[in-house]
């Protein structure tokens, strides 16, 4: 009787750690996909950075999305992370990176923390991040995590990202992974002189990534890709 009941119970955990890990993947299935996003969508469509590349394939960038899409992590789209929005398309993210050169020494501001994982990526390649979210229950997410995941490197604040981080000015790089119709001047004057900047601009869902370089105390500008992100919002939830 004792043994039946046993058996019983191994069954029953067996099924229920069955059905709760339906979306989740296992380490070596994660690893294989995450090879196989970087060889085919980064890869192959001419991102070549080797920092970039490693730091993408190093990123388990499945922690970053909700459990039930685990399984989704790794393709080559955006993904929902609650509150309406989205973890960016793993191209993006390699684009974004690679563009912006880093150096370890190099002092990175990110506006729009989303998921964190991003942040993440530059902190593989970067000693000094500092990330703004404007949604508090998506910074305090992915700071815990970032947190867990050992990233000593990288301070998470809630906030509004377009008036910057006056006590950590002035910064090499600002990347904006959040749309607004333009150049938030607080950005602009917490950039380091010959700092470079990332930010999609333009009307809501409809924006050019452009890069900017700071010279001689002015913006030099480069148009580079049609891109779609979200836009930058103030606490009240009008747009920039
Ligand atoms: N970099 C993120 C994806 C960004 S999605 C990642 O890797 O997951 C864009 C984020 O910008 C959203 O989380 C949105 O809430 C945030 N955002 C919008 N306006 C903002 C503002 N003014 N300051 C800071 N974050 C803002």
């Amino acid at each position: 009787m004792m043994a039946n009941k046993k058996y019983l119970l191994l069954i029953v955990l067996l099924f229920l750690s069955g059905g709760c890990s339906s979306n989740e993947l296992v380490e070596e299935d994660a690893l294989a996909a995450r090879k196989a996003m970087v060889m085919v969508q980064i890869k192959q469509r001419g991102i070549n950075d080797p920092k970039t590349l490693e730091a993408l394939m190093t990123v388990e960038r499945h922690r970053f999305v909700p459990d039930r899409l685990q399984n989704q992590a790794y393709d080559d789209k955006p993904l929902p992370i609650g509150e309406g929005q989205t973890i960016s398309q793993p191209y993006i993210v390699a684009y974004m990176t690679e563009a912006l050169s880093l150096v370890r020494t190099d002092k990175v501001l990110e506006i729009g923390t989303g998921s964190g994982y991003q942040a993440a990526i530059l902190g593989e390649l970067s000693d000094h991040v500092y990330t703004i979210e404007i949604i508090e229950s998506l910074g305090l997410r992915a700071g815990a995590l970032l947190q867990s995941l050992g990233y000593e490197n990288i301070r998470v604040k809630v906030g509004d990202g377009y008036q910057g981080w006056v006590e950590y000015a002035p910064f090499d790089v600002i990347i904006v992974t959040c749309a607004p119709r333009h150049v938030p001047k607080p950005l602009q004057q917490q950039l380091q002189e010959g700092g470079r900047m990332i930010i999609p601009v333009g009307e809501p869902y409809q924006q050019k990534l452009v890069i900017l370089r700071k010279l001689n105390g002015r913006l030099v500008q480069d148009d580079v890709l049609a891109v779609r992100f979200v836009p930058m919002v103030n606490d009240a939830g009008s747009t920039y």
